[in-house]
């Protein structure tokens, strides 16, 4: 497989020893990277990888060192210092390292403190941005994360803050009455509250919600629920993180856009799940 892929001509950015290229890898299915990670998979000597980096992506680089740093079988994650710390060791040790992170590296990811890190000990590096799994792991599970008869804005929001708990820094009132789609990450574990904070700002109950878990890897799954029952309805099918929660309208269009259950031989069930009564190209 490593070499079944061939870069098309272009001036490739070569990655020098003592630089580090901090890249996303997208939320999972391979065929997410961009070409420049994969001109990255093919130059690093030192890869430091996450928990969300799927395993298939490393065997596109057989020769590097493979380090990982992250939270695996319950033992304690790295600690973001040392993280950022041994990306700088490896740097100056002349290696050409390539930090890859799940997704996008500034979404989320802590990418940015680890760049300020790198910068701050004057090591060299470029970013190579990813697909988030808030907009790609969406668009897998056939919602877009945004549609004109939907929404003109969306929120991408963590589901707990810098201390793990459920967010109490964040203001669900202003989100709930600003964002008609809100998409958040992290939202598994605090589900309930989260659904509370936007229940108690006036939010439907009946809103649809869809949690997209695995997004694009083999094991994706899909729930579809309304507002008040998600976080119900999360721990009776046993969803795990991974996941992405949507919620808002955009979740319906799941109804049409499933293009995964439609190659496997299921048939839309509605046609116009917002109840607009126009097809798109009348618009
Ligand atoms: N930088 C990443 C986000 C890291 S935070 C990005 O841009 O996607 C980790 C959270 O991302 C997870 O808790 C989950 O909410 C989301 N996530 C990452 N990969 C995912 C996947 N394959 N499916 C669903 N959610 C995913």
């Amino acid at each position: 497989m490593t070499d079944s892929i061939s870069l098309p001509a272009h001036h490739w950015p070569i990655l020098e020893p003592g630089w580090v290229w901090l890249c996303g890898a997208g939320p999972g299915d391979p065929g997410l990277l961009t070409l420049h990670a994969l001109n990255a998979l093919r130059q690093a000597d030192a890869i430091v990888y996450d928990a969300l980096v799927d395993e298939r992506i490393l065997d596109w680089a057989p020769e590097a060192e493979k380090i990982y740093a992250g939270k695996r079988g319950g033992k304690p994650s790295a600690k973001q210092r040392d993280i950022s710390l041994r990306l700088v060791e490896l740097a100056r040790a002349g290696r050409r390292v390539l930090r890859l992170k799940g997704g996008d590296p500034f979404v989320f990811g802590r990418g940015g403190e680890e760049a300020q890190t790198l910068v701050q000990h004057g090591v060299q590096l470029r970013i190579i941005p990813g697909i988030s799994a808030g907009i790609g792991g969406l668009a897998y599970a056939g919602i877009p994360v945004t549609h004109r008869d939907v929404n003109q804005s969306v929120t991408f929001v963590t589901g707990h803050d810098q201390s793990g708990s459920a967010p109490s820094s964040i203001d669900w009132g202003a989100i709930s009455r600003g964002s008609q789609v809100i998409v958040i990450y992290m939202g598994i574990k605090h589900a309930a509250q989260i659904a509370q904070a936007l229940l108690g700002a006036g939010r439907d109950p009946a809103e649809p919600v869809a949690v997209v878990a695995g997004a694009t890897t083999p094991s994706q799954k899909v729930l579809e629920t309304r507002l008040d029952r998600m976080a119900g309805d999360i721990a009776h099918t046993r969803l795990e993180p991974p996941a992405i929660i949507c919620i808002g309208r955009a979740a319906l269009m799941r109804q049409v856009l499933d293009w995964q259950g439609q190659i496997a031989g299921e048939t839309p069930r509605d046609l116009d799940p917002l109840g607009r009564g126009r097809p798109a190209e009348q618009g």
